[in-house]
């Protein structure tokens, strides 16, 4: 077995593939990483025949689907998943074939209505079901303490005790487990008792997760995250830097049309010298009378350089072809001690 463990953050995700045919899958990827996912599969000469989200997370953003496009492969997740995006939905006690390799899915709700473990020679990918030193909280969405309990100790705690535990997450740089360790030393497995287990868990009083609104909306229904909007655009768009925009106000500067995307008074509050104002609210509409040339040399700006590539990036697809994005904003502009205009 190939086995890659890769953390980032917290998250943890794992590659798992078949030495002998080089069919792999990968389980839990999480987006900041893709280009890692893809570059090691790769390096390691697997083929990804499966992307596997063990439940919907809503405490960071899952790769699955640009994963989905980009290496293709078909994304697997529970039955009851609500991602709109799921090619394979997996009963319990479903199985894939990887290769040599099996793979058998445990339905364990709790933590969301849809987690599953996956269990797989001598070890155990728990999602968020069981982590090492806890278990998952069962107060986000879908989430029930009493299925948990279930799922916890009917399920999973009655795999062998050497099996090995891989969760979805560790924060203390944590790699592994096993069953009999968590039975022993987890303090949310002290209380065997239903009615206590679940009392624990109502009143764990956990904060929100960061994102969470955001990682729902995106993992749920396969919308798009705003970073990733904004990644998309930097991709379709040059920059100028400040320094490079400084040397060329003056008297070369007819051949740039500095385009400010701000609100009106704080264009009016002080812009960079010859700026012209036409707000991003109003840049389709606009943009033929106050830009009738498309063959003219435009830098979008804004306050902290992010409408602005949003903005640039739609002025390329209306056909402005040479359409820059200023790196950084007004904000960086004046902290950088360059002239304004009022
Ligand atoms: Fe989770």
């Amino acid at each position: 077995m190939i086995f890659e463990q890769i953390a980032t953050g917290g998250c943890q995700s794992y590659l798992v593939g078949c030495e002998a045919t080089r069919a792999a899958a990968l389980i839990d990827p999480e987006f900041s990483q893709v280009d890692r996912y893809v570059g090691l599969a790769g390096q390691l000469g697997l083929h990804v025949r499966y992307v596997i989200d063990t439940h919907t997370h809503a405490d960071h953003f899952s790769a699955s689907h640009e994963l989905q496009k980009r290496l293709p492969a078909p994304v697997v997740m529970h039955r009851l998943s609500p991602a709109p995006y799921a090619d394979l939905r997996l009963d319990d006690g479903d199985m894939l074939i990887i290769g040599e390799l099996r793979l058998q899915a445990l339905h364990t709700p709790g933590h969301t209505r849809d987690s599953m473990c996956l269990v797989m020679a001598d070890r155990v990918f728990t999602g968020d079901t069981l982590l090492i030193g806890g278990t998952g909280r069962t107060d986000l969405p879908t989430g029930d303490p009493h299925a948990l309990y279930e799922s916890l100790f009917d399920r999973l705690l009655k795999l062998p005790r050497e099996t090995l535990v891989y969760p979805a997450h560790d924060y203390k740089g944590r790699t592994h487990s096993t069953i009999g360790e968590e039975i022993d030393a987890n303090p949310r497995l002290a209380r065997t008792d239903r009615a206590q287990f679940v009392e624990m868990m109502q009143n764990l009083d956990l904060s929100a997760p960061t994102h969470l609104t955001e990682a729902l909306r995106t993992n749920m229904s396969g919308g798009k995250t705003v970073a990733q909007l904004l990644a998309e655009a930097s991709a379709k768009v040059p920059f100028m830097s400040l320094a490079e925009l400084h040397g060329r106000i003056g008297a070369n500067s007819r051949d740039l049309v500095i385009l400010d995307l701000r609100e009106k008074d704080a264009f009016e509050a002080g812009h960079i010298p010859g700026a012209r104002h036409l707000p991003r609210g109003q840049l389709e509409l606009r943009v033929n009378s106050e830009l009738p040339d498309p063959t003219v040399r435009i830098l979008a700006c804004c306050e902290f350089g992010k409408i602005s590539t949003l903005a640039a990036a739609t002025l390329r697809e209306l056909g402005f072809t040479r359409a820059v994005a200023l790196d950084g904003g007004l904000k960086a502009w004046r902290d950088a001690g360059y002239e304004l205009e009022a």
